[in-house]
């Protein structure tokens, strides 16, 4: 099933740029897409010839079995420039591992690693013009897999399509967010498919999230399906809670996303001296520590915000406002990773990534 690597990868450019049609000030996150996009397709059992071209629509049949079973997985990266022009990854080796290990689960094929790699570095250094340098532009990248197979038989696809499509987006800054705790609904379930980043975990969480929100909060912290008595995670955040002066945070399970942000977020804040726990932690604990005072911090962790801060969550209809220090951890933590990630400070970690196309 592996391909043969020497496989030279296609590469159509565009004949006219798009980029003068943006404007970069004023993009609604994930609405508009570069210049190229990358595209594979597995057939008879193999991979065939990677291929570069401008980004246009695809055009398939309706008994196309993503679209009835949802054999379809993703991952959501991110590039950024520096000062001098140069395209940086944040730890990709992290969403390649991932992204073959949600394949693995959803019985469809792993993606050579080699490919991976080139055709990031093949598309962004085409695109990178589209990487806008300076605080808070960053362009989104989106690699996913989807069953491709022309049949409504209920079976794993014989076909598959592996695509990169890229987005410029502006992490602005949009407040602290209100969330309140599952106690009726859950995002996964033991032995289910909730550590894998598959399309289908997403449309599942749609129609409670949008009976919170009509209560008036942004997000749901899902707990576990069992008791709904464990806080796990936030459903495209991994959540860290800090009580007195330690962070905690549920260990990865097969019902928990294994988020990069989380565990860069958990190595950053011990190795600047901040006690961190990776426990179970039970709602009661969490209620009783903002009925005592001792809850001092709640923020989710992702690619797409790297921390966001929550000021309140609410469990069984009382809201807990929480009293965040000046200081908070979150934005401490979160300035140490974007500096790594714009490449501003020293890699002690070795988590960057340049970008190049030097070696092909
Ligand atoms: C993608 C995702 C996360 C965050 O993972 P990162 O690798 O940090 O971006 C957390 N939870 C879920 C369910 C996700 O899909």
């Amino acid at each position: 099933m592996n391909a043969d690597i020497s496989t030279r990868f296609i590469v159509e450019k565009t004949q006219k740029t798009r980029i003068n049609e943006v404007d970069f000030d004023s993009l609604q996150f994930g609405s508009v897409f570069t210049d190229h996009m990358f595209e594979c397709d597995f057939i008879n059992g193999e991979w065939q010839t990677p291929i570069i071209k401008p980004y246009q629509p695809i055009m398939v049949d309706p008994s196309l079995k993503v679209f009835h079973y949802g054999q379809a997985v993703f991952e959501g990266m991110k590039a950024y420039k520096d000062d001098a022009g140069q395209v940086w990854m944040f730890r990709p080796d992290e969403n390649q591992v991932r992204i073959n290990k949600s394949a693995k689960r959803l019985a469809m094929p792993e993606f050579p690693k080699e490919w991976f790699f080139e055709a990031l570095d093949r598309l962004l250094v085409l695109d990178k013009e589209w990487v806008k340098p300076g605080k808070g532009n960053v362009l989104y990248i989106r690699p996913f897999i989807i069953a491709t197979q022309n049949e409504i038989l209920a079976s794993p696809s014989d076909r598959y399509k592996f695509m990169i499509i890229l987005s410029p987006v502006k992490s602005y800054f949009r407040g602290d967010v209100r969330v309140v705790v599952a106690e009726e609904y859950s995002r996964a379930a033991d032995g289910g498919v909730g550590a894998a980043k598959a399309a289908g975990n997403y449309a599942g969480q749609f129609y409670p999230t949008n009976l919170a929100k009509e209560e008036g909060y942004e997000q749901v912290i899902w707990t576990d399906d069992a008791t709904h008595e464990y806080l796990e995670e936030a459903g495209t955040m991994n959540v860290f809670f800090r009580i007195k002066d330690t962070l905690i945070t549920a260990p990865t399970s097969n019902r928990i996303l294994d988020g990069v942000t989380r565990k860069s977020v958990i190595e950053i804040a011990r190795a600047n001296g901040i006690k961190v726990e990776v426990r179970r932690i039970k709602v009661g604990e969490l209620v009783a520590a903002a009925k005592n005072d001792t809850l001092k911090e709640i923020f989710g962790a992702g690619t797409a915000v790297v921390i966001s801060p929550v000021k309140s969550f609410a469990h069984q209809g009382v809201d807990y406002p929480i009293n965040q220090p000046e200081e908070t951890y979150g934005s401490r933590i979160k300035k140490l990773i974007t500096d790594i990630q714009y490449n501003r400070s020293e890699d002690p970690f070795g988590w960057r990534y340049k970008v190049s196309v030097d070696n092909y």
